[in-house]
């Protein structure tokens, strides 16, 4: 065992605040990493703060994690010491059951276990994130991260990236695809990266007036401000794919009226009230609305490559961990450019 320094939870009330617990001893397949920084995803807030229910304290929070390999187990062949490492959303699943053979772990049969605020396959030891000082993960679990990217602006594409990325595969985005991602916020801004990326025609539909520089910047083609009902209008039935990165409880129906024949909504947004969706608006055009969790460990590591090929990282500001709480604080007033990453050398 040894000691990690860290910031937790002590219940869904209280602020984060400094907090020591001890990690596992590495088995033969585990790999110790040093944390260097950890990003700080709107799911932590959600979590600490229970607002999804059923949230286990003490936690620590962070699935965004990147550090340096301090050991590995006697059996691990994908990492030796120094190499930079990376850890997401998820750290185990049953490894046995059809999603996990196909490397979907994050949609295991048994339930996939979280980075934090869940249980190891024992159901008794509680896993603890990466607002913490070090992880001890089976290398499964662990990403390489190429030497060409920067560190801390690295640490989002393990959840946010991955999290945009998998869904805007599967629909198939490609050159010329109509694409409208719904939110500028962590995941919003990388969903506007990888969908530029990959040669669609993409439109950012926000809330704030004040980020449509940032949207042409980050290399949309066009802003939707959708509280403006006569722009909203003109985008009725436009878009192939629509990508919902939205954190707080909102009208789904309003975006889906902006498919058009065979459109997908793919919400990968948490908020915590279940949407209200009318048939009506599905049978028209023959909508769909989707969900997509995270991305599995293969698709992971392919979507950290592409990145380095493509030299695509997070746009992020660092913070010292001490700034947690105003940093939860501004991200609930939408005013985070574009990712918190604490920098876990100021524990
Ligand atoms: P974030 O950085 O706080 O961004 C959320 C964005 O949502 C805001 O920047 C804002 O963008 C928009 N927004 C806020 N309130 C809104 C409202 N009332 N109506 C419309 N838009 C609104 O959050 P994040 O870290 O990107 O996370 C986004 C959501 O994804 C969270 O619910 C999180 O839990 C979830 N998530 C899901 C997965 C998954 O596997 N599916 C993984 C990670 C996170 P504008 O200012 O542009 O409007
Ligand atoms: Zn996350
Ligand atoms: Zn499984």
């Amino acid at each position: 065992m040894s000691t990690a320094k860290a910031y937790a939870a002590q219940d869904k009330t209280s602020p984060l605040a400094p907090w020591q617990f001890e990690r596992r001893e590495p088995g033969p397949h585990d790999v110790v990493i040093d944390i260097h920084f950890c990003g700080v995803c709107h799911s932590d807030l959600h979590q600490v703060r229970d607002e999804w229910g059923g949230s286990i304290y003490p936690m620590v929070p962070g699935h965004e994690i990147v550090g340096k390999v301090a050991a590995i187990g006697a059996s691990v062949s994908k990492f030796k010491v120094g190499d930079t490492a990376a850890v997401g959303v998820m750290v185990d699943s049953c490894r046995t059951c059809k999603n996990c053979e196909k490397h979907m772990e994050q949609y295991c049969e048994e339930g996939m276990t979280g980075t934090y605020n869940g249980y190891e396959r024992d159901k008794k030891t509680l896993t603890q994130g990466g607002y913490s000082s070090t992880i001890v993960t089976d290398e499964r679990w662990v990403y390489h991260i190429a030497g060409s990217l920067d560190m801390a602006a690295t640490a989002p594409l393990l959840c946010a990236g991955i999290t945009t990325y998998s869904p805007l595969r599967f629909a198939g985005v490609t050159k010329g695809t109509r694409v409208g991602i719904i939110g500028l916020g962590g995941l919003g801004h990388m969903g506007v990266k990888f969908a530029v990326s990959f040669g669609a025609e993409v439109t950012l539909i926000s809330t704030s007036p004040s980020k449509q520089k940032d949207a042409e910047r980050l290399g949309a083609h066009h802003f939707l401000l959708s509280t403006d009902k006569a722009a909203m209008k003109k985008y009725q039935g436009y878009f192939d794919v629509l990508l919902d990165c939205v954190s707080a409880n909102h009208d789904y129906g309003m975006y889906l009226n902006l498919l058009g024949l065979e459109g997908k909504l793919m919400a990968v947004g948490l908020p915590s009230e279940n949407p209200v969706v009318s048939p009506f608006a599905l049978i028209t055009n023959r909508r769909t609305i989707t969900g997509s969790m995270i991305g599995g460990t293969v698709e992971t590591q392919e979507m950290l490559d592409y990145c380095a090929a493509h030299n695509i990282v997070s746009d992020v500001e660092v913070i010292p961990v001490q700034q947690i709480n105003e940093a939860f604080e501004r991200m609930l007033k939408n005013d985070v450019r574009y990712r918190f990453v604490l920098d876990m050398k100021t524990l």
